[in-house]
């Protein structure tokens, strides 16, 4: 009921935007729409969604697992044939294609014969349509959303208690990603492992730099738990913080708390990062905050809504996103404390729920 009800929203959403087709690959989008999406490699995959009917064009080697997925009309094709002729039977009634909505994320060798095939005169993509519908989580959503969070905050446990001096990012990862695995995470997206100065680099790769007495440590990471994804950020400092850690560390989490009590519906979105990125200009490290505030997380670690200026939205109940300011000193150190909230209807709700206090280990 909930996949008709995503796909009846999207096809609403198509009649006011004049989109005449919709062509989705095996993205987080197909997941969001089927509940399911084959494992995306070279093979054409795509659901076609015109106004009035869906198809989906599928390799044979994965149409019964599609199968048990969705009732909608499949055309296989198998490796023998290839998939134009597949394609071709999909697309009959299907054009004119005068607007075409095509998914943004799919690979550049599946659009092709796409367009070749609709020849639209304008195209737009999907994630226009989609983002609307996807912000908007239900019940179902925040509740898959919530638990993933709290499997988070234990891969994170199982981290802090990892940093020791003498041991490299790349464990504390590893820390990370088994504590994730065992407890039934289907993919480990990340597991962001940043001491010392490479804390500065507010992605930087986990590596193989031991741990040492007096490093701050930046511990980022997510994983997916029913198709939903978790994201939280903690800090850790070996040995005892010198002032200017515990300075940062306080207007960290100054921005991080002020920025997510501000979280209400009707608030415009680019506000909560106005309140954010106040608190530490006021706290003289504005020029050191050099990214968004946060994004909105669901069947995609990284999704809209976007919390930074210039987001103009209003905060509705059901979204779900990142609140995760950060502080980067270039080769000294770098602060992030990261936390997923979800709107309610008077305020929010946090869903990490890890202590904020900076883990000392002395
Ligand atoms: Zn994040
Ligand atoms: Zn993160």
């Amino acid at each position: 009921m909930e996949m008709q009800n995503r796909l009846a929203l999207l096809t609403k959403t198509m009649q006011a935007a004049n989109a005449d087709l919709a062509a989705i690959g095996p993205t987080a989008n197909m997941r969001y729409l089927l509940d399911y999406a084959p494992h995306p490699d070279e093979r054409l995959c795509l659901l076609l969604l015109s106004r009035h009917a869906a198809r989906i064009v599928v390799p044979s080697l994965n149409a019964e697992e599609m199968a048990a997925h969705t009732d909608i009309e499949l055309y296989r094709w198998t490796d023998a044939e290839g998939p134009q002729e597949a394609l071709n039977q999909a697309m009959i009634g299907m054009s004119p294609v005068k607007k075409l909505a095509f998914d943004g994320e799919m690979r550049a060798d599946f659009l092709a014969p796409v367009l070749a095939a609709a020849e639209p005169q304008e195209t737009i993509p999907v994630e226009r349509l989609l983002a609307p519908i996807r912000a908007r989580k239900s019940a179902t959503e925040i509740e898959a959303l919530a638990v993933a969070s709290a499997q988070a905050d234990r891969a994170m446990q199982a981290a802090v208690q990892a940093c020791l001096p003498g041991v490299t990012e790349m464990d504390v990862a590893w820390a990370a990603e088994t504590a994730f695995r065992l407890d039934g995470a289907e993919q480990v997206t990340f597991t962001l492992v940043a001491s010392g100065p490479n804390g500065a680099y507010p992605h930087h790769h986990s590596s193989r730099r031991q741990l040492r007495y007096g490093d701050a440590i930046i511990i980022d990471i997510g994983a997916s738990l029913n198709g939903y994804h978790s994201d939280i950020t903690r800090m850790v400092f070996l040995g005892d913080p010198p002032e200017e850690i515990l300075r940062t560390y306080e207007a960290v989490l100054e921005a991080n708390e002020r920025g997510r009590a501000a979280i209400r519906p009707g608030v415009a979105i680019q506000e909560i990062d106005r309140i954010t990125r106040g608190t530490l200009e006021n706290a003289g490290y504005g020029k050191y905050f050099i990214h968004r505030t946060g994004h909105g997380i669901g069947v995609e670690v990284h999704e809209p809504p976007w919390i930074m200026a210039g987001n103009e939205q209003l905060l509705e109940p059901g979204m779900v996103f990142s609140v995760e300011p950060g502080v980067y000193i270039p080769g000294k150190f770098g602060i992030r404390i990261e936390d997923i909230v979800v709107v309610t209807e008077t305020g929010c709700h946090t869903l990490t729920s890890s202590s904020h206090q900076l883990v000392v280990k002395r």
